[in-house]
């Protein structure tokens, strides 16, 4: 379940507290004049607002078949299903009985919506991944014998039938990732340690959570091969931070002013890295 849907789930639906249908005495014959939206040729939304707790919330009204009122959020505002006979003012009254609970699925929605730079990682046929910063598609390509990337498409082309599980899908994935990783992060780092005259011993990958790379005393300096899904510039910033650990091991003015040497245009990778949510990275 991805993050939004889990805000997308109607309150109404097998909700004790959802509106019955009233007895035949109630007020299901009263005409409703603030609904006059409700076309016959199936055009039956209108956007309305409602103050709630001092906010001016958007809502939505769609009259359905339905015997109760149900409430969701979606698109930034309260989506309501309602069945004909329920009035504008018992839906407003809802609403407002509801504010607390409602806003607060709202301020998540938003916060959510801030947050899905990465949707939740899917390991299917047509699923896009990001790669050096830019999506890729995964497709299934039985007649291959070996994983190919198509780099005028975007296609990340996987030696698998059809059938295949998504954890075979991943796991080729996961293989092709660090290959790639290994490839290109060893030719970056040689390409920039030469070229800013900064030495390292030696290079691998590594696996932290949370750690982008290291650099050891002997200028052993080690990559997070997640940085693949990153774009070269936060790729070469991580390369000229853990270059400008064989000259110093602390974060100090000096220190900086090394990265800034090995690679005057650091901070664009910087502030991508800064900005970046590890947890929205895919998992394998
Ligand atoms: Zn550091």
């Amino acid at each position: 379940m991805t993050l939004l849907e889990q805000f997308l789930l109607p309150f109404g639906i097998g909700d004790s507290k959802a509106l019955s249908p009233p007895s035949p005495t109630g007020k299901a014959s009263k005409a409703d004049p603030k609904s006059p939206s409700v076309t016959p040729d199936g055009t039956p939304k209108k956007h309305r607002t409602v103050a709630l707790q001092g906010y001016s919330v958007p809502w939505l009204l769609k009259r359905t078949r339905r015997k109760t009122v149900g409430m969701s959020i979606g698109q930034g505002m309260i989506q309501v299903n309602a069945p004909r006979w329920v009035p504008i003012s018992d839906i407003e009254y809802i609403l407002q009985e509801k504010s607390k609970w409602l806003l607060a699925r709202l301020a998540e929605w938003h916060q959510s919506e801030q947050h899905r730079l990465l949707p939740e990682q899917q390991w299917i046929h047509g699923a896009s991944l990001q790669y050096l910063g830019k999506p890729l598609t995964l497709m299934l390509t039985p007649q291959l014998r070996q994983t190919q990337w198509d780099d005028f498409r975007r296609e990340l082309q996987l030696a698998l039938c059809a059938e295949a599980s998504m954890e075979q899908i991943r796991d080729t994935v996961h293989a092709w990732l660090q290959s790639q990783a290994k490839t290109l992060f060893a030719r970056r780092l040689k390409a920039i340690s030469e070229q800013s005259g900064r030495r390292y011993t030696k290079f691998s990958l590594s696996n932290a959570r949370g750690r982008w790379g290291s650099c050891t005393e002997d200028g052993h300096i080690r990559l997070n091969w997640r940085l693949i899904h990153f774009g070269q510039e936060v790729i070469d910033y991580v390369i000229a931070h853990e270059l400008a650990h064989t000259h110093t091991m602390d974060h100090g003015r000096s220190f900086w002013e090394e990265v800034a040497e090995i690679l005057p245009t650091f901070e664009e990778g910087k502030s991508v890295l800064r900005k970046a949510r590890l947890d929205t990275l895919p998992t394998f």
